[in-house]
């Protein structure tokens, strides 16, 4: 089969531009799981269901026809649900407030790790997340680490947000909001984020994306 990249991190590590430019450079899939977690979380708000409503959530989850489009002739990805385009409205604040919680319940991680592996499952993929190295995909060719630190990762977010128009983020709230979503991704029992022990950590503090890229690359198959 076609080799399989996965690069795992916590949030603001710089993942989805580097997923997304190696993919490029190999010329194979790239996948957002990240983007798959909020979709549901996008769901759940949608649906008015509580998350402490396991069994409502499970049905949600089961019913749920989630499509993953790699970019494509420089379209950014897209993701549908039940045929809808929420490519856009999976970035808002109130879903990436709900999706830490939501992406530690058994049947939301089931449904998706199950349709990454069925996409993944002739290689030829370059997948970034938080569990892809550990659980989705525990025999890929490549394991990365991406990491930073808490202030560079807010910063970049910052900066993100900024270049979307949107002026009224501090970075105290997004540093915050950051070691949140680390703590939570780090201490749920479902598929905490850990560092697989094969991968290979790349604190990006003080690097550039050129630089982070070219290191994924010296160490990717040819
Ligand atoms: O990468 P992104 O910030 O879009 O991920 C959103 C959230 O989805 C993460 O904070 C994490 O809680 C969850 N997630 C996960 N497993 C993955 C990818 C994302 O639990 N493989």
């Amino acid at each position: 089969r076609q080799p399989i990249i996965a690069i795992d991190g916590p949030a603001g590590a710089g993942k989805s531009t580097v997923t997304r430019r190696v993919a490029q450079a190999l010329n194979l899939v790239y996948l957002d799981t990240g983007a798959m977690y909020r979709a549901i979380a996008w769901l759940v708000l949608q649906s008015g269901v509580e998350l402490s409503d396991y069994g409502a959530i499970a049905e949600l989850v089961s019913q749920a026809k989630l499509e993953f489009l790699p970019p494509f002739e420089g379209k950014p990805p897209q993701i549908y649900i039940n045929g809808q385009d929420i490519s856009q409205a999976i970035r808002t604040p109130q879903v990436t407030a709900l999706v830490s919680p939501l992406s530690a319940q058994a049947s939301v991680r089931a449904k998706l790790v199950a349709y990454q592996q069925q996409l993944g499952k002739k290689g030829g993929i370059v997948a970034e997340g938080r569990d892809i190295g550990t659980n989705v995909f525990p025999d890929a060719e490549v394991k990365i680490y991406l990491t930073a630190s808490v202030q560079e990762r807010a910063r970049r977010r910052l900066l993100d947000f900024q270049a979307q128009g949107e002026e009224n983020m501090s970075l105290e709230q997004l540093e915050h909001d950051i070691e949140q979503r680390d703590y939570l991704d780090s201490n749920r029992c479902l598929a905490p984020l850990r560092k697989a022990v094969d991968a290979i950590e790349i604190n990006t503090d003080g690097l550039s994306i050129e630089e982070v890229i070219d290191k994924i690359l010296n160490v990717c198959p040819k």
